[in-house]
């Protein structure tokens, strides 16, 4: 029987990792990464010497076969992602499905918790998070409208994650949308969480775009927002 971990990894500060997830990336036969460049930065941090793979959205069948076939020979893999829990909004879903499919009898599926910017989000936010809804990136083209509609609409406190090239674009669809449907919007934006310009806005949407455009736009977001009542 071989085991199969998806492994968190930091989504910034290196330090937050587990003792156990360290442990675990240091014994397996083989890590599958997101990017092998932007792992080795954390292997290398903690001079950790296992080798890596790439497996990504786009790998090919072949790359999935060959990794089935090192678990039905035993071999124990890690699966990790740039950064944060992989699978959420990150690769690992599709090859999870097809181990569970194919190989049950013979391949564990061990989780290794840990960071994950949705969750960081959620704790920092100060909004009720008992229930919560989680809606990955707001689509790029079409249906972008419905989106922002279906946060607005939500009774429960949204997050979502954004790029630094769309951050105030998405916030002011959202503003605009939300002013013609007369609904007052809470946010808290959270950018570069754990790294060394870590920044929280949090306000009414109007006054966080007024902020968010007086400074530098750049590095990664993630979005809570709720009606505000
Ligand atoms: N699997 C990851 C997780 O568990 O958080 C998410 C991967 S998704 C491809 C990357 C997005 O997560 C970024 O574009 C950003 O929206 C969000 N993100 C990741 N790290 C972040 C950080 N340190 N601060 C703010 N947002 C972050």
């Amino acid at each position: 029987m071989s085991t199969f971990y998806i492994v968190a990894t930091p989504i910034g500060n290196l330090e937050d990792i587990s003792k156990r997830a360290l442990r675990i990336i240091s014994e397996v036969d083989l890590i599958l990464c997101e990017d092998t460049r932007v792992t080795k930065k954390l292997l290398d941090h903690y001079e950790i010497k296992t080798p890596t793979l790439s497996y990504h959205q786009h790998s090919k069948l072949r790359k999935i076969e060959y990794i089935l076939d090192l678990l039905q020979h035993n071999k124990n893999l890690a699966l990790v992602s740039d950064a944060g829990t992989p699978g959420i909004s990150d690769p690992g879903n599709k090859l999870i499905k097809r181990i569970i499919e194919l190989l049950s009898n013979q391949v564990k599926i061990v989780p290794i918790p840990g960071p994950s910017a949705v969750t960081c989000a959620a704790s920092i936010s100060g909004f009720s998070m008992d229930k919560f809804i989680f809606m990955g990136f707001p689509p790029t083209k079409k249906k972008r409208k419905k989106f922002f509609e279906e946060i607005i609409n939500s009774k429960y406190p949204v997050i979502f994650y954004e790029s630094p090239y769309r951050i105030l674009k998405s916030l002011n669809e959202l503003k605009n949308i939300s002013l013609a449907l007369g609904i007052e919007l809470q946010v808290v934006v959270c950018r570069e969480l754990t790294k060394k310009f870590e920044t929280i806005y949090h306000g009414t949407i109007e006054a966080v775009i007024k902020r968010i455009e007086k400074d530098e736009i750049r590095g990664e977001f993630v979005v809570a927002i709720k009606r505000k009542r």
